[in-house]
């Protein structure tokens, strides 16, 4: 079996405490691969190998850093399936979707490689003739990246690509059930990196991840992860008072309006609710229907849901494979139970389909009946579960939809422009999606409002997350301002 080890320096070197932790096949619950358990120790040489690493990585021209970014996003193509099968073999999503992922990071480090380039500051208007005000954006060192195990690579790319075109040098932390992929691709694309401008350390959240955000030489800490984690982590980096991003869990909202067309909705409701197994920050975590169609939506939803594909992630025809791992299937199964006892109707679903004997594989699960104080309407289930409660108007669809702590993501079903932007402008969500669900562009940001999250990943709000302003005032002339001292007329 093989041991993925840490990538420090543009060298793989095991922890210093030689401790390994076991990564398994959530279809087969095989173990495939151990990965080097790290601790305060790996990630002080990983900081160093970064800090070491910054002047040179800072002062390299954006030219020749939007070439090595392109040069990271051309071999990431290049080697895309072999990365993508090891998505799957960890993570469990079907491999079509693994290699979308992959198409994710190699669109996302090309638009920062340019971005990164394009420009660094304006000149805003001067306060005096003959003088000119710079504001620069500069890179802020080593950057702290931790990320969680639904979108390993996509995640990854999301924070490495910024940080690294504003000039930053990283140490990332890769969730302990999805190191592998990450440590593949870093072995296939980063030797056009100088050493110690990316360095990935391994390990579990409390004894790697931690010991990174409390660093004093990491001013920057980039974090998606649970709303319990990322508190968690905002006090730790309160400590040094460091800037955090914060991108959290959410409970997003479809609003399924009398007018939509009941088939795309519905498809488009299955295809939302069921990828990767549910565990998508933006899945439809809750359905709000409108009474008029709330029947015929219903039908049509569990339609799709009994037509899902499950099987081995590997086969082409299958839509959907296992979840992560057994601590998510258990914990949705419980919610599920919940549910029922609450009074839910469970309409298909509800457990392991009986055709697998092993592997945590879950049926796509719809419930109806739902009201709106039912834990499955409130808390994140991150799960192949998909809860329906009608309403009477859009009024009410929007009150729910703004209930929760939540306010990640919202979409809407509807030809009706009116009703589209009312939802769009009142309801508390960063992305807002009118027919056409969990769509990303690299060049829009993406993130939560409300406990959803702090900060911005995508487009140019994500490059700013990694540099701060600076203002610099340069006077032609050198000489004494009316305004110094003495204030008085005696200095006359
Ligand atoms: P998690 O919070 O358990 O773990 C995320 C990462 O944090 C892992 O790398 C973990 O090792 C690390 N970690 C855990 N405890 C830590 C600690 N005390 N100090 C430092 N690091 C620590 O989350 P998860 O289960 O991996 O991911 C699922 C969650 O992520 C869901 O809530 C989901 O909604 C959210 N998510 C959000 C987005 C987004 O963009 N908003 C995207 C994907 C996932």
């Amino acid at each position: 079996m093989r041991i993925y080890k840490n990538f420090i320096n543009n060298d793989w070197v095991g922890a210093i405490s030689g401790k390994t932790f076991p990564v398994d096949n959530p279809a087969t619950e095989e173990v495939f691969a151990e990965v080097s358990r790290s601790g305060t120790r790996d990630i002080d040489a990983a900081v160093v190998a970064a800090g070491s690493a910054f002047n040179g990585w800072r002062l390299t021209d954006p030219g020749s850093r939007r070439e090595i970014l392109k040069e990271i996003a051309k071999k990431t193509v290049e080697h895309g399936d072999e990365v993508a099968k090891l998505i799957t073999q960890e993570c469990g999503k079907p491999f079509v979707e693994a290699q979308d992922e992959i198409d994710v990071i190699a669109s996302n480090f090309e638009y920062y490689a340019e971005l990164g380039r394009d420009q660094i500051g304006r000149i805003v208007a001067p306060t005096s003739s003959r003088s000119m005000s710079l504001v620069k954006y500069e890179p802020y060192g080593v950057v702290g990246c931790i990320i969680p195990w639904n979108f390993p690579m996509a995640l990854m790319a999301w924070k490495v690509a910024p940080a690294l075109a504003a000039g930053n040098t990283v140490v990332l932390k890769p969730s302990e059930v999805t190191p592998v992929s990450i440590l593949k691709w870093a072995e296939m694309t980063c030797d056009s990196l100088p050493s110690g401008v990316l360095n990935i350390v391994n390990g579990y959240g409390k004894e790697a991840g931690s010991p990174l955000v409390e660093h004093p030489d990491v001013p920057v800490v980039a974090f998606t992860g649970s709303i319990a984690t990322g508190t968690i982590i905002s006090q730790l980096a309160a400590k040094n008072l460091k800037k955090v991003s914060l991108e959290l869990g959410g409970k997003d909202p479809v609003i399924i309006c009398a007018d939509c067309d009941i088939e795309v909705a519905a498809k488009g409701a299955a295809w939302g609710g069921f990828m990767n197994a549910g565990q998508v920050c933006t899945s439809v975590e809750r359905v709000y229907v409108f009474d008029e169609v709330a029947d015929s939506f219903t039908e049509a939803l569990v339609e799709e849901a009994k037509k899902v594909n499950i099987g081995d992630p590997m086969d082409a025809n299958t839509d959907m494979g296992p979840m992560a791992s057994s601590v998510q299937y258990e914990k949705a199964h419980e919610k599920v139970g919940l549910a029922v006892e609450q009074g839910a109707r469970l309409l298909t679903g509800g457990g392991r389909p009986e055709v697998f004997d092993k592997g945590y594989f879950y049926a796509p699960t719809v419930f109806d009946n739902m009201t709106a104080e039912m834990e499955l309407m409130n808390e994140e289930a991150f799960s192949p579960v998909v809860p329906i409660q009608k309403v009477k108007s859009l009024e009410e669809a929007i009150e729910f939809s703004n209930a929760t702590k939540y306010g990640l993501g919202c979409s809407i079903y509807t030809k009706d422009i009116e009703l589209a932007m009312t939802a769009a402008d009142d309801i508390k969500a960063g992305s807002f999606w009118i027919n056409n669900p969990l769509s990303e562009n690299n060049a829009a940001p993406f993130g939560g409002m409300k406990m959803s999250g702090q900060g911005r990943e995508l487009g140019i709000e994500g490059l700013d997350e990694f540099r701060e302003p600076k203002h610099i005032l340069i006077d032609y002339r050198q000489e004494k301002k009316d305004w110094w001292f003495p204030y008085g007329s005696d200095g006359e």
